[in-house]
């Protein structure tokens, strides 16, 4: 349950003065539905108002905040014509403008003969001195209230500035004094505020100085995010880990077999990082464990040979994939070998129905089934295992957290003492790795793999694409095949879907039936059909929309075509890249772009074409794109964050990885006064998922 003392931040923002239904949208686009959004909301920039010159003494260009006679209203003569208010100083003369006037208002608010006090733009108009639309007019007495530093917070379309300034004023004030989360020696040691103090300064920037990401506010909020996101996890782990383990140990006899059958040697790396799972499993610990690799750089053989310690062991394996096209990959490449040493696996996936479905379950509940592919299917709880001790999450960015712990419950006892092994194909930087993974144990397959040619990375503008076609008409005569890639256009499928069709139209024309098309509309049959056809016989080229991203291995495509690829950003075309260059064959990759190319794209074709090493990539990704970016897309699966930007604060996030370590050695329960506080972040950043680990635990 959330503490009392934070209700009034998971408010409506319907609930704040000046935010009607309309508004109230408006915001909930832009930041979020609860008031605790709007604090997280801070601004980008700020006007100092504080100027105040005589007329003759301003400059044009820049906001100013002057005391002026009213002299005159010059109605407008046409409809386009602004409305014009004369006024002066002693030094100069100013109109002020207004477009679409309310005269009536005008009167009123600046009535002739007055003083007013008036903020905005200065600009120089045909020789005279002129503001239009002033930000601010007021009396003298106002005058202090007008000539002050405001913050500029982002904005969308239809939101006033004021309307927004005074909800976030409003929020500020009713935000609590939360207790002290956070180390106080630390604290004293960074010269940080307390919390509340912190987001009302980090709200109301003095100075350029105040709006860094290192301003102490600033820094201090940053943390507190990264703190909770880093306790969050670690109290995952700790639940996964206090649970009793079991000591998993094979004999090896499986594992030499397949070994044997294997058609290539293992490289070092695949050999330590399946040391260092049989070294978990072996211990009477819950291994919680990340194996990192590039798409193609060897895991699903270091997966199987950990599921084979499983049965070798007496117990069962399960590897779980995030789409239907994966599991079948996952299931054609381990049969074969998994046949080799005589042992059953079975595959489910949500397109089983029926019988199949039920033998399928009944084996793996009687323990006959040994080793199972599949999908979220495999989640549901109509699945039983007779002795699960390994569950595999091929996770590609698509299963979180809470995947992990539900097949990781699905082993014998009400504790379920299954081991978890999770890969990734999408090497990111360590800062992010940390931030999705909290402190996990990780093996990293690095390295190409031996006969694996590096592949030859080309740019070409789109004009020349006529040139393109008929490079892959020559390959295609030599026997490849190739992918061609078509641009994610638009956040909309059905726009994207249109541009992939029409190229599949018009390579069609060129190349007949011989051209497929798979895009994410497809059902499931159907883009297995195609697929199937491409890695067969049946089709040479393949038209497709990302899809392929987390696609399927097929040794005989050496060509990649990216159209419009600086719309890619670096990590996604390094994984396009990687679906070539599979097989022993030279492989291409032709990067078509619309020219002119932006400064940012030409650096990410040039990273590609100077390194193919996955983790050095997207170290370069993190550092051209920054952590917003890198993490903000949708289909990452990462954790977006709000007030932490990794490529500025990644100290802060291994200070809050070890300082969580700390506490959670001494106070694993979250008892102590610090403690207590710190559960109340858990519930401010809203991971309180994590909290009920504490109990369970
Ligand atoms: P990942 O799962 O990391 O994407 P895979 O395990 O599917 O990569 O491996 C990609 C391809 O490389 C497969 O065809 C696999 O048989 C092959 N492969 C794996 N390990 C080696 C190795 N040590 N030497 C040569 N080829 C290998
Ligand atoms: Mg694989």
């Amino acid at each position: 349950m959330r503490p009392q003392i934070l209700f009034p931040l998971f408010a409506d923002i319907a609930t704040l003065p000046g935010i009607g239904p309309k508004t109230a949208k408006l915001v909930e686009n832009l930041a979020g539905p609860k008031v605790v959004d709007l604090l997280w909301h801070l601004p980008i920039g700020l006007i100092d108002r504080r100027f105040s010159p005589t007329l003759a003494t301003a400059p044009p260009g820049r906001v100013a905040t002057v005391t002026v006679r009213v002299d005159g209203h010059i109605a407008p003569t046409s409809k386009r014509a602004p409305y014009r208010v004369r006024c002066s100083d002693a030094t100069g003369a100013v109109d002020l403008i207004y477009f679409h006037a309310n005269a009536e208002w005008l009167e009123r608010t600046l009535p002739v003969g007055s003083t007013r006090v008036v903020s905005g733009r200065v600009e120089q108009f045909q020789g005279s001195l002129q503001i239009a639309h002033p930000d601010r007019v007021g009396t003298e007495d106002e005058a202090a209230e007008i000539a002050t530093v405001e913050p500029v917070h982002p904005l969308t379309a239809g939101l006033a500035p004021r309307t927004l300034g005074k909800a976030i004023g409003e929020v500020i004030t009713r935000a609590p004094d939360l207790p002290e989360w956070q180390d106080a020696a630390w604290r004293a040691r960074q010269g940080w505020p307390r919390w509340r103090d912190g987001l009302a300064s980090a709200h109301a920037p003095s100075d350029e100085a105040a709006l860094s990401p290192m301003a102490p506010s600033r820094a201090r909020l940053a943390y507190d995010e990264l703190l909770a996101n880093q306790l969050a996890l670690a109290l995952v782990r700790a639940a996964l880990r206090s649970r009793p383990g079991r000591q998993v140990r094979g004999d090896g006899g499986l594992r030499r077999t397949v070994e044997a059958a294997l058609p290539f040697t293992l490289t070092d790396a695949q050999r330590r990082a399946g040391a260092e799972i049989a070294d978990d499993m072996a211990a009477d610990t819950r291994m919680l464990r990340l194996l990192q690799g590039d798409v193609g750089s060897g895991k699903t053989v270091v997966a199987l040979l950990a599921m084979l310690t499983a049965v070798e062991a007496g117990a069962q394996a399960a590897i779980l994939a995030p789409t239907e096209i994966l599991a079948r990959q996952h299931f054609a490449t381990i049969s074969p070998l998994a046949a080799a040493a005589g042992v059953r696996l079975g595959m489910l996936t949500g397109r089983d129905k029926g019988k199949a479905r039920a033998a399928l379950l009944a084996d793996l509940a009687a323990g006959t089934l040994p080793i199972v592919v599949g999908t979220h299917a495999l989640l549901q709880e109509s699945v039983i295992f007779d002795d699960l001790a390994l569950a595999v999450v091929d996770e590609q960015h698509r299963f979180g957290v809470h995947q992990r712990l539900q097949i990781g419950a699905k082993g014998p006892g009400a504790a379920g003492a299954v081991d978890v092994l999770v890969m990734t194909a999408t090497p990111i930087p360590r800062t992010l790795t940390l931030t999705a993974y909290g402190d996990m144990d990780v093996s990293r397959l690095t390295g190409r793999l031996p006969g694996r040619k590096p592949v030859d990375t080309r740019a070409i503008a789109a004009d020349r694409i006529d040139e393109v076609v008929e490079a892959i008409a020559r390959k295609i005569d030599q026997g490849a095949k190739v992918y061609w890639v078509c641009p994610l256009v638009e956040e909309s499928e059905s726009v994207d879907l249109a541009a992939a069709s029409e190229r599949w139209a018009a390579l069609r024309r060129h190349f007949g039936d011989r051209v497929g098309l798979v895009h994410g509309r497809m059902k499931g049959p159907d883009k297995d059909a195609v697929m199937a056809a491409f890695a067969g016989t049946g089709i040479d080229i393949l038209v497709a929309t990302t899809v392929i991203e987390v696609g399927v291995d097929v040794p005989a495509a050496t060509v990649m075509v990216v159209e419009h690829a600086e719309r890619f950003g670096l990590a996604q075309l390094h994984k396009l890249r990687g679906r070539v260059g599979r097989g022993d064959q030279a492989s291409t990759c032709l990067l078509v772009y619309a020219p002119p190319l932006g400064e940012a794209a030409r650096a990410r074709i040039a990273t590609l074409r100077s390194t193919d090493d996955g983790f050095e990539i997207a170290e370069e990704d993190l550092r051209l794109r920054g952590a917003g970016e890198v993490l903000g897309t949708r289909q990452s699966g990462l954790p977006i964050f709000r007030l932490a930007d990794l490529a500025v604060h990644g100290d802060l996030l291994a200070a809050a990885r070890d300082d969580t370590r700390l506490v959670l050695e001494r106070d694993p329960t979250l008892e102590s006064e610090r403690g207590r506080a710190l559960r109340v972040l858990l519930y401010l950043f809203e991971r309180d998922a994590a909290i009920k680990y504490l109990r369970s635990g």
